[in-house]
């Protein structure tokens, strides 16, 4: 059975991952920062169905954190896949209202985390560390395109980073067994946009998406599993944008 970590798999499209990557057979820790009550939930569902989910409190933009998450996923087996899920946004407003600590905490949690992650992944993954292989995704966003003027340019930059290091990492590890791909979602059903002050922001966005509707976190979950599967396995280094069109 193969292991897979999801940061951020206590709620939405990390959650909906979760519960897909169970059903596809690997064997799920759940990484989440507060929500125990909602990462149990997660964890029941994939049990009910007869999977395997063990959970792994952490606050990916700590290296500490992230480190001990690590080796409490070594004590369950070997690592196959990661998915980089974490992203966090702010409230809306203007660049010229973004001050340094905010920039720190967007970049802490959406990029750096990344970059540490997937080091130690790579470090346990990799056939030159003597790893068996494995798959990355990275979920960005179609900020990373539009940049979100107005609303967090900070989060659409953030994006664009990983992005970049998405592209980067995946020239690096193309040879020693390891697929690193990102998947771009557009305006999709979660908390998220509560986080930005505007929890019905979805709906006020619908009519501009050419589908006229936004998407559901397991609409996300397929790319991201298709991603991590042999069905990829001529794939790194590319993007899927889940956006209905927009
Ligand atoms: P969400 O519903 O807000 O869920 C966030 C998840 O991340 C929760 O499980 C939360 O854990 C966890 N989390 C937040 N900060 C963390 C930290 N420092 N350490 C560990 N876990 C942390 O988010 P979402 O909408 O599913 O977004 C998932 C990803 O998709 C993000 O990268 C986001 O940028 C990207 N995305 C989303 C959309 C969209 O429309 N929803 C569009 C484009 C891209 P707790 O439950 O413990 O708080």
């Amino acid at each position: 059975m193969k292991t897979i970590l999801i940061t951020g798999a206590s709620r939405g499209i990390g959650a909906a991952t979760a519960i897909l990557a169970a059903e596809r057979g690997y064997r799920v820790c759940i990484n989440y920062h507060h929500n125990q009550t909602a990462a149990e939930q997660v964890a029941g569902t994939i049990r009910a169905k007869g999977g395997t989910a063990f959970l792994l409190q952490g606050d990916v933009s700590s290296e500490a954190d992230v480190c001990r998450m690590f080796r409490e996923v070594d004590s369950i087996g070997p690592l196959h896949a990661l998915v980089n899920n974490v992203g966090i946004l702010e409230k809306q407003t203007r660049v010229e209202n973004i001050d340094a600590e905010r920039l720190s905490r967007v970049l802490r949690s959406n990029v750096i985390s990344c970059f540490i992650c997937a080091r130690e992944a790579i470090r346990r993954m990799s056939v030159k560390h003597g790893g068996a292989g494995g798959a990355i995704v990275n979920v960005s966003s179609i900020a990373a395109r539009t940049g979100s003027p107005g609303e967090y340019v900070d989060y659409a930059a953030s994006k664009g980073a990983m992005d970049a290091f998405t592209t980067g990492l995946s020239k690096e590890v193309a040879d020693e067994g390891i697929r690193v791909n990102g998947v771009r979602p557009g305006f999709i059903y979660t908390d998220i946009h509560a986080s930005g002050g505007e929890p019905g922001r979805v709906d006020r966005i619908r009519d501009t998406i050419p589908m006229k509707r936004g998407g559901q976190p397991e609409e996300v979950a397929e790319a991201i599993l298709w991603l991590l599967s042999d069905g990829s396995s001529f794939s790194t280094g590319t993007f899927i944008d889940i956006t209905g069109g927009r």
